[in-house]
């Protein structure tokens, strides 16, 4: 789908459209958007609207085009508007929008995904990440009759009242420590520990085992930066999680359909009792799920008394969306996936090799993230501890270069299938000009 794009006019870096409709969202959204890591807040300038994508091309409202390398944070693995999704999406509305009943499609998108992801007997489908973690912690909850969650610092599972203390993603690029609205009383009975770190777990089950109700931690983490999993250390929440009756909820919403095509569970087979699934799965439109043990699922409402709803859960729009898309991604995109992290990951490499950045590149599968660090990022501290005022120049030059970069040293840098040798030569050009800006990037101190 790039192929085209080579000959088109890259009028960079000036968007007076995107500029003025900043200024009109700001008067009627706050700060301007609907979710707000969109606002550049953390590297400064204009957000881009962006009016059309086409398979790794984004254009802004100004008639610039972008590779992406955002992917709308994770979803468009197959590149924007591809012909098989758009075709299904087009059919499924035009037999109606939404019913408030059954469908057949829902029972193919959940069979889909059991048949993908073993440990899961039965899935519910929800409107997003955030409704598919809050569910899985009550039903956690209802099932064990305990209260306390343990959950990571750096972690994100969307904007759950009681899963927001220390989060990762906007929550991590505004350094929130939380946020003002969520009651003590919402958030008492969280319990947030340091990611990658065994002992830590081990001495609060210690202490508090019989009160635990579940674990929940991102499969491999992309909301601090990409922070994957030490060896071993998913299998051992597992085992400490059974030794004392607690549920282990895996959230796969980032890396589910992403990493594989049976997601973070294809890398590491650790059979959690709950997991739960947005982005991929939903091909870019509003719906995500959660899924489990049946024994576990079936204290959901109606089956059971653990109350779960929806008006537009099992949407059939979005529903056909994310079938086709799990149904388009063969191993032959899976393969192109895997390739294109690796030839992004090489690029980046040389190029802050060659303008002497000292840099960490940690892989989670497919997803990536680059730190500004001399050592390794294992956990919330050492990625805040990395030089994160180096991010917003190299994020600035890549832009002003055609090139669409996370807007944030804290999220994960997503590729598509789509990626082609045009995006490749233009990430290849960009590159060198971003490593300079970010070498010679100098910190402001208070
Ligand atoms: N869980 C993880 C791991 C995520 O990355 C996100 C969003 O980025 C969520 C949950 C929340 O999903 P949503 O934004 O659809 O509510």
């Amino acid at each position: 789908m790039g192929s085209t794009d080579r000959a088109a006019p890259a009028t960079r870096g000036a968007v007076p459209t995107s500029a003025r409709l900043f200024d009109e969202a700001c008067a009627v959204i706050p700060g301007g958007v609907n979710s707000p890591v969109r606002a550049f807040t953390a590297v400064g300038g204009t957000p881009r609207f962006i009016t059309e994508a086409r398979g790794c091309w984004l254009t802004d409202a100004d008639g610039n085009r972008y590779v992406d390398l955002v992917c709308s944070w994770g979803p468009m693995i197959l590149g924007h508007a591809h012909p098989a999704v758009v075709d299904a999406v087009a059919k499924a509305a035009a037999s109606g929008l939404s019913f408030g009943a059954p469908t057949p499609a829902e029972i193919q998108l959940a069979t889909e995904i059991i048949e993908r992801v073993a440990p899961v007997e039965r899935i519910r489908l929800v409107n997003s990440g955030t409704e598919a973690t809050m569910s899985a912690v009550r039903l956690a909850r209802g099932y064990t009759g305990r209260a306390k969650v343990i959950k990571f610092s750096g972690c994100y599972h969307g904007h759950v009242d009681a899963l927001l203390a220390d989060a990762g993603s906007g929550v991590a690029t505004l350094g929130l420590p939380s946020t003002p609205g969520v009651t003590g009383a919402a958030a008492a009975d969280t319990i947030v520990l340091p990611y990658n770190d065994i002992d830590s777990i081990t001495e609060t089950f210690a202490q508090f085992g019989d009160q635990i109700a579940a674990v929940i931690t991102e499969a491999s983490p992309g909301n601090m930066g990409v922070v994957p999993p030490a060896p071993g250390y998913n299998a051992a929440l597992r085992a400490i999680t059974a030794e004392h009756g607690a549920l282990l909820i895996i959230d796969e919403v980032m890396t589910g359909f992403r990493v594989s095509r049976s997601g973070w569970y294809g890398v590491d087979s650790v059979d959690a009792d709950l997991f739960t699934f947005g982005k991929v799965m939903s091909g870019g439109l509003p719906a995500a799920a959660f899924g489990g043990r049946a024994e576990v699922m079936e204290r959901l409402a109606p089956l059971g008394p653990v109350y779960q709803a929806g008006t537009l859960s099992g949407n059939p729009v979005a529903v056909a969306a994310g079938l086709a898309t799990l149904r388009t991604a063969d191993d032959a995109v899976y393969a192109a996936l895997d390739a294109n992290a690796d030839r992004l990951a090489g690029l980046f490499s040389d190029a802050l090799t060659n303008a002497g950045v000292a840099h960490q590149i940690p892989r989670g599968g497919n997803m990536l993230s680059v730190f500004f660090s001399e050592t390794p990022v294992t956990d919330f501290v050492s990625a805040r501890a990395s030089q994160t005022w180096r991010y917003p120049p190299f994020f600035h030059a890549l832009l002003n270069a055609g090139v669409y970069p996370p807007c944030s040293a804290f999220e994960a840098w997503f590729v598509s299938s789509a990626l082609d040798d045009n995006a490749f030569s233009r990430i290849a050009d960009a590159l060198p000009g971003a490593a300079r800006a970010a070498a010679q990037a100098v910190e402001e101190r208070p």
